[in-house]
């Protein structure tokens, strides 16, 4: 171990004298540039001081409150041989911040063994203060006016023991405007969404930010963070009163990680392999399969979770117009089908994914939520913002709190979410594919009913966002019946998968993050597959009364699914069969909900929000009206035509809404006699 009187002049030394390569010195040259652009923070690379002499970094590993402060004193010295004027103004904010220790310490492992030394973690920013003021020296009046300068270090305000010039103790008075303050924030950091063992509550730490590098973390920001742990008591007026303390990192250093989410390792032999399974002729159905190997068929729902899995990478049009890529997939079906074990093995699968219900367990919830803890104002990050660049399984979508349901509008369509509560504005990023379940709100799922009727508890403008919907029905029939029954018994019996899937686990896991970085054009196949079946759709559900087309929504989606069928299997062109397969996947989906369950017809303006048979009693309200106007078209009176409705076993209400529905779509209008109705016609 170095002696304390040593070390200045070591690091002094150090600083001056390393350089890199090419024989430039590195540190001289960071302070000469630290003075030109008026910076505070001495950015250091724990690699070069090992260099230099390992005994020195293990010494500031070990002993930061003796070192720390001495390589302040070097950076201070090195720099007033540069530009002594410079470094008198800031030497007060000096920093000496450590990057690149090597040995990244999981944060479920920081234990009592690390308190009081220098270590850096890996974690997740969940949520950050706002910045307040913290006091480094405090000046104090005595009664005869003189001041005196106290440096503060630790919570509880420290007066001087005695005044500089009385020479003796007395009442003090403190003087803000002549105390000095550095900026200070509070972050908190918790584990990796992906590290954290299931079934444990997940790690974090308090982490004291201070000086030039507040608010240089975002919540939902992954960070390499340098930082000292520290055990703090619970103070009340001073007095320290249980041995319970509390753990805490004061941040050193602070880099957030890049923008990219890290990919899964991958080795040239995986790299092999996976080209080996995607240069298969039965590529496809193997991925399909692999996903949630433990589950009988579903095979829709796995293609749908596989291509979700994949995404296609999102645009950005010359004029600033960015179109989203990920896609989001909604399961509503009966309970006891095996949605949730699907989501759980989607957010396990994924490079990046979190399970979550939507009921939440945290503040944040879904979204983001400010909080008040302790007087300070926070913001903390939710699912969504969390799982940022990956994927959020949220169970029981329909639970969700009404915060979220607000703040899902925008992070499904613009992949940002926006809060703006108690004083704090902020946007956060969430480019999230959504992959969520839920049940019907009977229980089972009314097949003679529409969607918004089974699930209505669901926000109806959320509904549109998801490009893939499809009704899980469990419907008893003898052979399927038998099937899934030795499934789950065998499953059971042998304590692993019926039949191993294609593609284990961890392979797959890198297969999928080695296809993300693919991004595949659209080829004039593709192009042509997708055009006809959009217009085809859309004559499809247009000509009726009432009945609302497809949008160019449902075409987005469909480049979107194929372009993830072209990336999972590893080609640069989507070609004509992946435009097929996002034919059959969105036919599924229009067959399952998108069909009028009175008139057996496509019409997209049920995933708007229009409850079961409205088009038919739409159109059968019209035929009345028409008929009662005849053909000299004679205004109706409302009351006539009401009489008329009910006698055609409308009910009250019914009759009062398909009136105004009329009007709404601009099939009717009220005529200048008031209480007469006629029609549009043209
Ligand atoms: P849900 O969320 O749809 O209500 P769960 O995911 O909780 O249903 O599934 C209930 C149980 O039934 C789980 O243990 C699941 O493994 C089993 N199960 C249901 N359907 C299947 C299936 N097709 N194959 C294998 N297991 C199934
Ligand atoms: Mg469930």
């Amino acid at each position: 171990m170095l002696a304390s009187s040593k070390l200045s002049e070591l690091f002094e030394d150090f600083l001056k004298t390393s350089a890199d390569r090419s024989g430039s010195p590195i540190y001289r040259g960071r302070i000469s540039q630290l003075i030109s652009s008026e910076g505070k923070s001495l950015v250091v690379d724990f690699g070069d001081l090992l260099k230099y002499d390992d005994d020195l970094a293990n010494t500031l590993l070990l002993r930061p409150d003796t070192a720390l402060p001495s390589f302040r004193t070097a950076a201070f010295e090195t720099m007033r041989s540069e530009n002594a004027l410079y470094a008198d103004r800031v030497k007060r904010d000096l920093m000496v911040r450590i990057r690149g220790i090597p040995d990244q310490v999981p944060l479920r492992r920081v234990d009592t063994s690390y308190l009081d030394k220098m270590l850096s973690v890996t974690g997740m920013v969940v949520r950050t203060s706002e910045l307040r003021p913290l006091m480094t020296t405090a000046a104090w009046t005595c009664p005869s006016g003189h001041l005196t300068y106290q440096d503060q270090d630790d919570l509880p305000l420290k007066r001087p023991p005695k005044c500089d010039l009385c020479d003796e103790a007395r009442n003090f008075e403190l003087d803000r405007k002549q105390s000095k303050f550095i900026d200070f924030q509070i972050l908190r950091i918790q584990e990796l969404p992906e590290e954290l063992p299931p079934g444990q509550l997940p790690q974090f730490f308090d982490v004291n930010v201070e000086g030039d590098i507040v608010n240089a973390a975002r919540p939902g920001d992954r960070v390499v963070l340098t930082g000292i742990v520290r055990a703090v008591p619970d103070y009340t007026v001073g007095q320290i009163k249980t041995r319970l303390f509390r753990s805490q990192i004061d941040c050193n250093q602070v880099d957030v990680k890049g923008k990219e989410p890290e990919q899964v390792q991958v080795t040239k032999e995986d790299e092999t392999l996976i080209k080996g399974i995607a240069a298969s002729p039965d590529a496809y159905e193997k991925l399909v399969s692999s996903i949630a190997p433990a589950i009988l068929g579903h095979l829709s729902e796995k293609e749908a979770i596989l291509l979700l899995l994949a995404g296609s990478s999102s645009t950005v049009l010359p004029d600033g117009t960015k179109l989203r890529g990920d896609i989001n997939v909604l399961f509503v079906g009966d309970p006891g089908v095996a949605k949730s074990e699907m989501l759980k093995f989607a957010a396990q699968v994924a490079p990046r994914g979190i399970f979550a219900s939507g009921r939440g367990s945290t503040a944040a919830g879904l979204s983001a939520a400010v909080i008040r803890e302790k007087n300070v104002l926070m913001l903390e990050a939710g699912v969504t913002v969390l799982a940022d660049q990956g994927i959020a399984a949220i169970d029981e979508f329909d639970k969700m709190k009404p915060e979220d349901r607000t703040a899902l509008h925008e992070q499904m369509e613009q992949n940002t979410v926006t809060i703006a509560k108690g004083g704090i504005y902020a946007t956060l990023n969430a480019r999230t594919a959504i992959l969520a379940a839920c049940n019907p709100i009977l229980g089972r799922y009314n097949p003679y009913q529409n969607l918004t009727d089974n699930i209505s508890t669901l926000p109806i403008p959320l509904l549109t966002r998801f490009d893939l919907i499809f009704v899980i029905k469990d419907q008893p029939q003898p052979s399927e019946d038998e099937k899934l029954a030795s499934h789950i018994l065998s499953v059971h019996a042998r304590k692993s998968y019926a039949a191993p899937p294609p593609i284990e686990f961890s392979l797959l896991k890198k297969y999928i993050s080695y296809a993300k970085k693919i991004s595949p054009t659209l080829s004039p196949e593709a192009v042509a597959r997708l055009k006809d079946y959009y217009l085809d759709l859309r004559k499809r559900s247009s000509g009726e009364e009432g009945q609302i087309p497809a949008t160019p929504r449902t075409l987005e989606s469909m480049i979107r699914i194929a372009t993830a069928r072209a990336r999972m299997l590893l080609r640069e062109e989507v070609t004509e069969d992946d435009a097929l397969a996002a034919v059959a996947l969105m036919n599924r989906m229009v067959e399952d909900v998108l069909t009028d369950a009175t008139t057996k017809k496509p019409d997209f303006g049920i995933q708007m929000g229009k409850p079961a048979g409205e088009t038919t009693k739409l159109k059968a309200a019209m035929e009345i009206l028409r008929a009662l106007e005849g053909s000299e078209r004679k205004p109706v009176e409302r009351k006539t035509l009401k009489d008329e409705l009910m006698k055609a076993k409308f009910t009250d209400e019914d009759a009062e809404k398909v009136i105004r529905t009329m009007f709404r779509e601009g099939l009717a209008y009220e005529s200048p006699k008031p209480g007469f109705i006629r029609t549009v016609r043209s």
